[in-house]
């Protein structure tokens, strides 16, 4: 039977999860709260959904009435539990809250910063790199993040269905013998259900040159209740790596912390993805903060990118030169693996690019001259060719 959770009477909110539910006239109620279909249901969407839980700035006002024509608004219940109501800094809120600065296009913006449509072979398919594809599965997400590199397509309703492209991008692969290795992204794979994703998954399988499978999500930031015993077996039965999301320590909530145990068990190996973010996690506090929670959650950081130039996104930008700085306190400072690698994508389709901070001062002669963590200089002699 139907459980009668809607409000007859008006509730005084006594937590933060009671008020979200109040939006939508309902009563909290813990086991509707813990299933991923309500809360995909219950999103935070419009300006409506936002005045009654936060202080929002004339700036979020606008960006609330005007930006979401541009680019879907969305926030999951369980995201927006996490923002601070009367912080317009939160870093949290900075990432789902549109404000009216998207609307301002700045130099060097683009609408497809990293070129990716001209390197689509088929549609939802694009083939860049030698030995590797990257697979739009969907065009939706549970939450959007408003610095997102694919606003151009998420969301916008504009993407064909996976079931009217998926033939001719599996036809593409068995013929191309040289990709080894398909990255699922999109929109957000993780909300297909888990048949269609099993199905998915084992027509890549069935291809032999594919030896490498893996996922893109931010699910388990936004949507933790979606990491269910059933999905993780499909991710395992497949043998998929996963690529998390994820931008501030905030974020590694209890739930979270009990997705990402749920995947490890279960032997999925876990990467994750950040973007430097202005006012988000641009200190080495921040970043420290993220990296050693995803560490002990075994979620090893893989990539930090530098904010891809989409037009509308200048706000919530950093320098390059703030991220050189941010990467060279951390490498060396603290443990290997909770360094990711930090790489910019280059604008107009030229790919990852790995910005390093210099360490290499000079080799000439056989003769290397490195600065190490502490800024000291070391010498290294190449090998003399004997006989
Ligand atoms: C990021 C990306 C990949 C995967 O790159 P890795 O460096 O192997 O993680 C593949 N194709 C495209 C188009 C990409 O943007």
């Amino acid at each position: 039977m139907e459980l009668n959770t809607r409000l007859d009477k008006p509730l005084i909110a006594k937590s933060r999860r009671e008020e979200i539910c109040h939006i939508f006239g309902e009563y909290y109620d813990p086991e509707r709260w813990n299933d991923w279909r309500w809360q995909m249901r219950h999103r935070l969407t419009k300006l409506e959904h936002f005045q009654p839980l936060l202080q929002l700035t004339p700036a979020e006002e606008r960006g609330l009435e005007k930006a979401r024509d541009k680019f879907a608004v969305a926030v999951t219940p369980h995201f927006a539990e996490l923002i601070e109501p009367d912080n317009p800094l939160c870093p949290i809120r900075l990432q789902v809250v549109p404000r009216e600065e998207e609307l301002v296009t700045s130099p060097g913006d683009m609408i497809d910063p990293c070129g990716e449509d001209d390197d689509s072979v088929v549609p939802g398919l694009i083939h860049r790199y030698p030995d590797r594809v990257l697979l739009l599965a969907l065009d939706s997400c549970a939450a959007y993040c408003r610095y997102c590199t694919r606003s151009r397509l998420v969301s916008q309703g504009e993407m064909y269905p996976l079931t009217r492209r998926i033939d001719a991008m599996i036809a593409y692969l068995q013929e191309h013998t040289e990709v080894r290795d398909v990255l699922i992204s999109g929109g957000d794979p993780l909300l297909m259900s888990d048949e269609v994703l099993d199905k998915l998954l084992g027509r890549l399988r069935a291809i032999e040159h594919i030896e490498f499978v893996r996922i893109g999500s931010r699910v388990p930031s936004f949507l933790p209740q979606r990491i269910t015993p059933q999905l993780a077996a499909v991710l395992r039965k497949h043998r998929v790596w996963l690529s998390l999301h994820f931008c501030h320590g905030r974020e590694l909530t209890p739930e979270v912390a009990k997705a990402c145990d749920l995947l490890a068990d279960g032997g999925i190996p876990l990467g994750s993805q950040t973007v430097l973010l202005k006012g988000v996690n641009d200190s080495e506090n921040a970043l420290k903060n993220l990296f050693h929670g995803l560490l002990k959650l075994r979620v090893r950081p893989y990539y930090l990118y530098q904010c891809d130039p989409v037009a509308g996104t200048a706000h919530l930008r950093t320098s390059v030169r703030t991220g050189i700085d941010l990467i060279s306190k951390l490498r060396g400072h603290t443990t290997g693996y909770a360094v990711p690698t930090y790489v910019m994508d280059a604008p107009g389709g030229g790919g990852k690019v790995p910005i390093l901070p210099e360490t290499l001062l000079a080799y000439e002669n056989g003769k290397t001259t490195v600065r190490n963590w502490e800024g000291k200089l070391y010498t290294y002699i190449d090998p003399v060719e004997l006989g």
